[in-house]
């Protein structure tokens, strides 16, 4: 029988709720019941995160919902920053400016606002769905979210503006909120990653105190403060183990020596693996599958599951469309071999998190049950920060 993940960081005997230190992915043991989110995503039509009831009275959220379709369709980031921009800057007016100006035609006069920007602001405070927004959200009838995305509470893979992410930490948690998540874990880079702008060891500091602060806020909601952290060619992990032990949710991942042969890579990762820290192994191929791709790493599949199953570590279904990692021969030995998994959007952007619904849909196919996704659990509802 494979351990369960978290059950480590629980002193025996403390009941529920009690970790062994303030955090840690356990914490999403312990209420591994019935998703009863305060959000209710499950009553959400799927692909339109409570879109049309609100439509026509906020500009500000008619812009969000714009950046958002439009991440969730995979747009670069650059296509939709003008609407994230946009929003910042209305959202700075006062309700008399902003009525003013959209009586007067005056709003592209703003910095940040431009013709496309102004229509929608326009459209939004006259009552109407902006335009820009009908056409992304499309007719169709939304599908209904699947068994195992209706019982989603969490994301544990997710990167915001301190790394690679196109968005802040708090517009990245407001999203997850707003798509029906108790909780979303915020892993960005480690320090060797430096294209990814990786988090040194003081900004990752820096960035759980802000954590801190947003969770003060966000309330019952909660960020889990994270890493992705490389593994290093010897399977050691690129951040400390003193800051390692703070987190709640280490994704640990190859993202260089892709190419190296398949027993180091083995070692590589099973050493990995082993470390007490690592609670998700992130993509675990590393294969890029549009674009100009990029095939996936040689290891011995089955030592890793195993060592996987056997020191509690989550197997990563990785949602993001180029990767679909692990692919489908891996994924079925997985499931085989009785690995746990964690269905991750791997978000740099809010719309990106809705890409749980495809994977929730692949892991069904191979027939994943709730009871192995541990973002089906929930965090303890109090006694930690
Ligand atoms: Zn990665
Ligand atoms: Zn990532």
């Amino acid at each position: 029988m494979p351990r369960l993940p978290g059950i480590r960081r629980f002193r025996p005997g403390q009941g529920c709720g009690v970790a062994t230190r303030p955090f840690g992915i356990r914490t999403l043991i312990i209420q591994n019941g019935p998703a009863v989110s305060p959000f209710a995503h499950a009553a959400r039509p799927a692909g339109r995160p409570a879109a049309r009831k609100l439509a026509g009275v906020d500009p500000v959220w008619a812009l969000r919902q714009i950046a958002f379709q439009l991440e969730r369709s995979g747009a670069p980031t650059y296509r939709v920053r003008a609407f994230r921009r946009a929003a910042e800057v209305v959202a700075g007016l006062s309700p008399a400016e902003l009525d003013g100006r959209v009586r007067a035609g005056t709003l592209r006069q703003l910095p940040g606002i431009g013709e496309a920007t102004a229509q929608v602001i326009t459209q939004a405070a006259a009552g109407q769905e902006p335009e820009y927004l009908t056409r992304l959200l499309g007719g169709g009838a939304p599908a209904s979210p699947t068994a195992l995305r209706a019982a989603m509470r969490g994301d544990c893979h997710t990167h915001s503006d301190w790394s690679d992410g196109g968005s802040p930490p708090l517009e990245m948690a407001v999203a997850a909120r707003d798509l029906g998540h108790e909780w979303v874990a915020l892993t960005d880079h480690s320090p060797r990653l430096t294209v990814a702008n990786g988090l040194s060891a003081d900004r990752l500091r820096a960035q759980l105190e802000l954590i801190t602060e947003l969770n003060v806020t966000l309330a019952p909601f909660r960020i889990l403060s994270g890493i992705e952290v490389d593994i290093l060619e010897d399977g050691s992990l690129d951040q400390t183990d003193e800051l390692l032990g703070q987190l709640n949710v280490v994704v640990a991942s190859v993202h260089s020596q892709l190419r190296m042969p398949s027993a180091p890579m083995t070692a590589r990762m099973i050493a990995a693996i082993r470390n007490p820290h690592t609670d998700v192994l992130g993509h675990c191929t590393g294969r890029l599958i549009a674009g100009r791709g990029r095939p996936p790493s040689e290891f011995d599949a089955a030592a890793v599951f195993t060592a996987c199953r056997d020191h509690g570590v989550a197997v990563e279904v990785n949602c993001r469309p180029e990767r679909q990692d692990p692919p489908d021969d891996l994924l079925r030995l997985a499931v085989e071999i009785g690995c746990l998994f964690a269905v991750d959007t791997d978000a740099h952007a809010p719309g990106q998190l809705d890409w749980l619904d495809g994977g929730c849909a692949r892991a069904e196919q191979f027939g994943i049950g709730q009871d192995r996704v541990i973002n089906t659990r929930g965090t303890p509802a109090a006694g930690v920060n």
